[in-house]
C-alpha cells in the first residue's frame, strides 16, 4: 500500500533527480499530532465589506493559539502564513470580486507548507437578490481553482454559511478548527453548509469525545480501523463492528484503542438489535454511529450478476438502513440518542460514477441520498447526518486495483498523492464532534481535490 513513487522523490537521491529532472514531487502532507498547534504560521483574516463573520474567525484563532494579521489589499507579510481566512459573507455585487482578488493575492502569495485558505461565503440558495446569489457562487469556482494553483501541500475549502449563523461563534469554531488544521490534510476544494444551531460548549478540542460511546463498522482494517483510532484518541469508547471471519484482526484493533470488539455481519436481520445491546452494556444511549462497512463486486454493468448486484447494494447500503431504523427507535435501549451523529462513508464513485461499478456506484449515491433526506427528518431530534465521499485512499481495497491505473488515480488530484486511511477518519470525526451540530445533511469529499469521479 507505500506510495513508492512518493517516498522515492521526497528523499535523498530520488529528491535531487526529481528537481533536477522536473519530476513532480507530491508534496509531503502536514497530518495531525496529539498537542499540534493549529497552525503552522500565522493567520492572515480579512473582511470583504461590511461582514461579521471574519472577526469571529479572527477570535476563535487567536483563542486556539494562533497569531492573527490583519489581511488588506496593501498588506506585507514578514513570515510564511500559516492560513488565509476570509470573509465574503457581505459580498453582493460582482465588483466585490475585485476587493476578494486585491486582498487576496498578497495573502496567498504568502502562504507556507501545508497552509489553509478558507473562504466564508453567504449560502447562495439564502440569498433572493440574483447578482448577490450570482456573487456567492463565484466564490465557489475561486476557491476550487486556488485549491487547485496551491502546491505543497495547501488546501482550499469554502464555508457556505446561512444568514442567521453569522453571527454565531460557536457554530463555525468545529469547522474552522477542522478545515484550518492539519486534521483536513486531504481536504481540498470542497464547499460545507453552516447552518444556525445551539452548539454546547467544548472543554477541550483534542477530546472531544470525552465520555461518549462510538460505533464503528468494518472496523477490523483499513479505513475504519483508522476511524476507530482517532475516535479512541479524541477519547471515545469504540465498539468496533467487523465479520466474525475478520475477528482476529478486530480484537487487535479492539484492544490496541481500549474499545470492544463485536463480531457481527452488518447485513443480518438482527444487526441493528445486537449492536444496540452491545451499546447498552456501556450506556444507555449512543452517541455516534459510523457506517464505514462496505465490499467492491466490480464488474462492467452488463456483466454484473445478481449476486455482485445485491451483495454490494445491501452490504454499502441496505444494511445501513436496517440498523438505522433499529437505532432511531427512541424505544431501543442502546440506541442512538436525540443529539446524535450519523456518519456514512460513501465515495467519489457515487458522485461522478465509475467504470466498471454501477452496482457500487449505486450504493454509494444511495448513501448520499439517504443522507441528505435523514438529515432534514431527524433535525428536530437533532442528530445530525453527513457523509464523507473517500477519493482514492491507500487500503487493501485499493491495493487491488491494477498497478498502472492505480498510479494514475494516485497523481490526478490537487496533492499529486493518494490519501492515507486517517484523513477519512479525520474527517468523519469532524462530523460527529459535539461542535459540529450546525452541519448535517452534508457530503464531504476526502479525496485530495480528485479530478475522477468528479
Ligand atoms: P476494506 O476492504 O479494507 O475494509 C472494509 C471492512 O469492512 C473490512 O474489514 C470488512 O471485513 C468489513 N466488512 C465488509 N462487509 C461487512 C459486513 N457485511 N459486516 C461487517 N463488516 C463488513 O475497505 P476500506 O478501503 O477500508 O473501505 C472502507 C469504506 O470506505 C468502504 O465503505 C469503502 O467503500 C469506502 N471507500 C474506500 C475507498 C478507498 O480508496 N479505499 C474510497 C472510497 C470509499
Amino acid at each position: 500500500m507505500a506510495d513508492g513513487y512518493s517516498n522515492f522523490v521526497n528523499n535523498g537521491f530520488g529528491k535531487k533527480l526529481a528537481k533536477q529532472i522536473g519530476l513532480p514531487q507530491p508534496p509531503v502532507l502536514r497530518r495531525y499530532e496529539v498537542g499540534q498547534d493549529l497552525l503552522d504560521g500565522p493567520a492572515a483574516v480579512g473582511t470583504v465589506g461590511s461582514g461579521v463573520v471574519g472577526s469571529t474567525a479572527a477570535a476563535i484563532l487567536r483563542g486556539s493559539g494562533a497569531d492573527v494579521v490583519d489581511a488588506t489589499a496593501e498588506a506585507t507579510y514578514s513570515d510564511k502564513l500559516g492560513a488565509f481566512v476570509i470573509d465574503v459573507t457581505a459580498a453582493t455585487k460582482l465588483s466585490d470580486l475585485e476587493t476578494f482578488r486585491e486582498i487576496a493575492i498578497p495573502a496567498v502569495k504568502a502562504l507556507g507548507r501545508s497552509a489553509r485558505v478558507i473562504v466564508m461565503a453567504t449560502t447562495p440558495s439564502a440569498l433572493d437578490d440574483v447578482e448577490a446569489a450570482a456573487t456567492a457562487q463565484a466564490f465557489e469556482g475561486i476557491t476550487r481553482s486556488i485549491g487547485k494553483e496551491l502546491r505543497a501541500g495547501g488546501s482550499a475549502n469554502l464555508f457556505w454559511i446561512d444568514p442567521d449563523a453569522q453571527g454565531d461563534a460557536a457554530v463555525l469554531e468545529a469547522p474552522l478548527r477542522f478545515f484550518g488544521s492539519s486534521r483536513s490534510a486531504y481536504v481540498s476544494g470542497q464547499p460545507i453548509r453552516i447552518r444556525k444551531h445551539a452548539v454546547t460548549e467544548v472543554a477541550d478540542w483534542h477530546q472531544p469525545f470525552a465520555g461518549q460511546v462510538a460505533v464503528i463498522t468494518g472496523a477490523a482494517r483499513g479505513i475504519g480501523a483508522q476511524i476507530a483510532r482517532v475516535f479512541a484518541r479524541a477519547g471515545a469508547h469504540v465498539i468496533a463492528v467487523d465479520i466474525p471471519a475478520a475477528g482476529d484482526a478486530l480484537s487487535k484493533v479492539a484492544n490496541e484503542i481500549g474499545g470492544t470488539s463485536l463480531g457481527l455481519d452488518i447485513t443480518s436481520p438482527d444487526a441493528g438489535a445486537k449492536i444496540a445491546e452491545a451499546v447498552a452494556r456501556h450506556a444507555d444511549k449512543l452517541d455516534v454511529i459510523v457506517h464505514n462497512a462496505g465490499i467492491t463486486r466490480d464488474k462492467l454493468f452488463v456483466n454484473t450478476d445478481e449476486a455482485r448486484w445485491n451483495s454490494v447494494v445491501d452490504v454499502n447500503l441496505g444494511a445501513q438502513f436496517r440498523i438505522n431504523e433499529v437505532l432511531l427507535d427512541p424505544a431501543t435501549k442502546g440506541g442512538l440518542k436525540d443529539g446524535g451523529r450519523i456518519v456514512s462513508v460513501a465515495s467519489t464513485s457515487g458522485i461522478g460514477g465509475n467504470r466498471g461499478q454501477a452496482n457500487y456506484a449505486a450504493s454509494k449515491a444511495g448513501v448520499i441520498g439517504m443522507v441528505r433526506e435523514l438529515s432534514e427528518k431527524l433535525a428536530d431530534r437533532d442528530i445530525t447526518v453527513n457523509a464523507v465521499a473517500p477519493g482514492f485512499i491507500e487500503t487493501d481495497m485499493t491495493s487491488k486495483i491494477p498497478m498502472a491505473t492505480r498510479e494514475v488515480v494516485r497523481r490526478l488530484n490537487s496533492m499529486m498523492q493518494g490519501g492515507n486511511p486517517i484523513d477519512v477518519g479525520e474527517a468523519i470525526a469532524f462530523f460527529a464532534e459535539p461542535g459540529s451540530a450546525g452541519v448535517t445533511g452534508q457530503v464531504l469529499r476526502v479525496c485530495g481535490q480528485s479530478q475522477i469521479g468528479a
